[in-house]
């Protein structure tokens, strides 16, 4: 009898502890017309850190620099775990901002790639990057354009993941914008910055945009734009409007 109240009581209290939370403040009349907050976009980073522990560790204490986290976390080998909860927000993109979209920590999930920043990524990473990003992108329906850098979204303070990440790789595979091969020269008129505006860059700092966007597509480092730059911009400009029409 006594182990039958006692199972009761155990069940009583898993059952509260799956209850969601409701404001006591109102009465609870619930709808059934609703469904999950989904995140809108995938925010890559490198952990700057030389181990898969290291970095776990960065992101799961109060560590000198502040708390910071991500979704999941990649090893070079491929160990892929996850640290947060997707319809959680993690601490990853700090004061970023991608075209319209401004707090990132709250629309974002964010992938951590346990990489110092000066070697290249493993292809066994890539690989297990690569089924992650499927998964994410089918499920939440994430337009596969909305994977971007840490560099990309919060170009003044950041530069990962490195001009070593192989963009094109994911692009191969439908994941972020990337050009054509040798695209053409742009028209006269063409306009540099409605398109990295229009791509999803900020130009509150318009040098610190360009190192961001040559990191990314040509792995270098320069604040100026050359005429290479503007050809994969007018490029990515036409892939990100039929990107947004649906195209
Ligand atoms: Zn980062």
């Amino acid at each position: 009898m006594r182990a039958a109240r006692a199972l009761a009581a155990l069940l009583l209290l898993a059952l509260a502890a799956c209850r969601p939370p409701r404001n006591p403040l109102a009465e609870w009349l619930p709808s059934p017309n609703f469904n999950p907050r989904r995140p809108q976009l995938v925010i890559l980073h490198h952990t700057a850190g030389n181990t898969f522990e290291g970095a776990l560790k960065l992101l799961q204490t109060r560590n000198d620099g502040g708390p910071v986290s991500a979704h999941y976390l990649i090893g070079r080998d491929g160990r892929l775990a996850q640290l947060v909860r997707e319809d959680q927000r993690a601490w990853h993109a700090g004061t970023g901002a991608w075209g319209p979209y401004r707090d990132l920590n709250s629309l974002s999930v964010g992938i951590e790639l346990d990489n110092n920043g000066s070697e290249p990524f493993p292809a066994a990473q890539i690989d297990a990057l690569l089924v992650l990003l499927e998964d994410i992108t089918r499920r939440h329906r994430i337009p596969p354009a909305l994977v971007v850098g840490h560099a990309d979204v919060e170009p003044v303070r950041k530069s990962d993941p490195s001009g070593l990440f192989p963009w094109q790789r994911l692009a191969e595979r439908g994941f972020g914008l990337w050009p054509d091969p040798d695209p053409p020269d742009p028209p006269a008129g063409f306009d540099p910055d409605q398109a990295l505006l229009r791509i999803g860059y900020s130009l509150k700092d318009r040098a610190a945009t360009i190192r961001a966007f040559r990191l990314h597509y040509r792995g270098e480092k320069a604040d100026q734009l050359d005429a290479t730059d503007l050809r994969i911009l007018h490029n990515l400009l036409a892939k990100a409007n039929r990107a947004q029409s649906g195209g």
